[in-house]
């Protein structure tokens, strides 16, 4: 814990810190070494991390990356937060990341920008850019991070990670600060599939608090990740693995280094036993618009709550309570958060809810329905995570569009609540790395992790 503070103070140029917690972290390693010294220790027991900062936390301040929330103090942990604190590890803070997650670069936090260690006139990609980038500077062995569209996936790609976010429900989201409720999930950042297995192991389960949480006995995913498959040999773990192709996943434009990336661990991944089938996705780029309708549709019913009476910002100055309303989210809220209250309330108003709203929906359950067709012929499904590697900070200017094209190849699963990963593929243009990405069939992340295992 010492080694890894010093390294994240000596770093805090990096921006991935929005806060340091070294009392904290101190005293939760010293609790960490008595547990040890009473034969009391798990696996995770003293293993410093740091969370994402969406999470609620009690014993440190929670932003979610907004001014909204500056200073805001939760009485409570999350239930990520507080299993992880249950298995023994110690917390090091909280982590940038978009504004209410809401982001593909961590350039809409309202604190400042992250840089990629890889390159630090880079983004490392977000909304979980803060974790991404403390796990790559080895800042932390670990980090949460969130999944709405892809924000575990992509930042894990951009930074060279390994990073899972489960099926939707395995992990709770209770103390989660909500985007989109349908389809945020927590998860993992780490350097390895192994760490991944370990740590959500101790994150998920069944939780009362969240109406969505799945009802499933808790699962070791670190045992489903290594028992062997079968017909399998030392040299072949993955003897009979299927790995559909979808087709829409390998465009003509994109980008050749990412390409030969992604292909040359798919050609590994059969090297290791697993065979190739082509398989189609054919609402592939329909996600685009149907996750911005959906998420910002659901945003701005969450972010309804901040209205400085009940907590976070509140205008210093108002003439009467609609004045402080609108004082109030004016000054708390930044430029792609109101974007997304606008489109997201403008799709649910009346005489456009049925044209936009409903007709997501509709193609929400066919995407979810065209993967249903894919994993007849395939157990995982792979592609690339991200069309590029990670670009330069700035560059996309204003154009929220970009970033939102972008996302073509996460927001699928996201859509459908299936298990996704990145696993690291190699390097691509500008020596930054390329992640492949895995989907799995619902619940089965252990597939996941073994195919992921296999290629580490
Ligand atoms: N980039 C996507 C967005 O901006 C996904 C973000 C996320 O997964 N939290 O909404």
């Amino acid at each position: 814990t010492q080694a890894f503070l010093a390294r994240a103070e000596a770093h805090a140029a990096l921006g991935a810190f929005l806060h340091l917690d070294r009392d904290g972290a101190l005293a939760a390693a010293q609790a960490a070494d008595a547990a040890r010294a009473a034969g009391q220790a798990g696996v995770l027991t003293g293993v410093p991390l740091a969370h994402k900062d969406i999470f609620v936390t009690a014993d440190a301040p929670t932003t979610a990356g907004s001014k909204m929330l500056a200073g805001y103090q939760s009485p409570f942990d999350a239930t990520v937060v507080a299993r992880l604190k249950a298995a023994g590890t110690v917390s090091l803070g909280k982590l940038n990341c978009d504004e209410f997650a809401m982001g593909s670069a961590n350039e809409n936090s309202a604190y400042s920008p992250v840089q990629n260690p890889w390159d630090r006139t880079r983004v490392p990609g977000g909304s979980s850019g803060g974790s991404a980038a403390a796990v790559a500077a080895r800042l932390v062995p670990a980090a949460t991070g969130t999944d709405t569209g892809g924000s575990i996936r992509q930042p894990a790609s951009f930074s060279g990670l390994t990073g899972i976010k489960p099926t939707y429900g395995v992990c709770s989201r209770y103390g989660m600060i909500a985007f989109a409720s349908s389809l945020d999930q927590a998860g993992p950042m780490a350097r390895s599939a192994e760490d991944c297995a370990l740590l959500l192991s101790a994150m998920s389960g069944f939780d009362e608090r969240d109406s969505t949480s799945a009802q499933r006995p808790p699962q070791d995913f670190h045992a489903q990740m290594l028992a062997p498959r079968e017909g399998a040999s030392a040299a072949k773990p993955l003897q009979g693995l299927r790995i559909g192709l979808p087709k829409e996943f390998f465009p003509a434009a994109l980008a050749a280094d990412v390409d030969g990336a992604v292909r040359a661990a798919l050609a590994q991944l059969e090297a290791l036993g697993a065979t190739l089938v082509e398989v189609s996705l054919p609402r592939t780029e329909l996600s685009i618009p149907v996750y911005y309708i959906i998420a910002p549709a659901e945003a701005s019913s969450n972010l309804s709550r901040f209205d400085g009476v009940k907590f976070g910002h509140r205008a210093a100055n108002y003439t009467d309570l609609l004045d402080m309303y609108k004082k109030t989210r004016a000054e708390g809220f930044g430029p792609e958060v109101k974007r997304r209250i606008m489109i997201g309330t403008y799709v649910l108003s009346h005489g456009y809810y049925d044209a936009y709203y409903l007709q997501a929906q509709k193609l929400r359950r066919m995407i979810a329905d065209d993967f249903q067709r894919c994993f007849q012929q395939c157990d995982v499904i792979a592609g690339p995570v991200a069309p590029t590697v990670a670009w330069q900070i700035g560059a996309q200017g204003d154009d929220p569009l970009q970033a939102y094209l972008a996302d073509i190849f996460t927001l699928p699963a996201s859509l459908a609540g299936l298990p996704g990963m990145s696993v690291p593929a190699g390097f691509g243009a500008h020596g930054m790395p390329v992640g492949l990405q895995l989907i799995g069939n619902y619940f089965q992340e252990g597939t996941l992790l073994q195919a992921a295992h296999a290629l580490q």
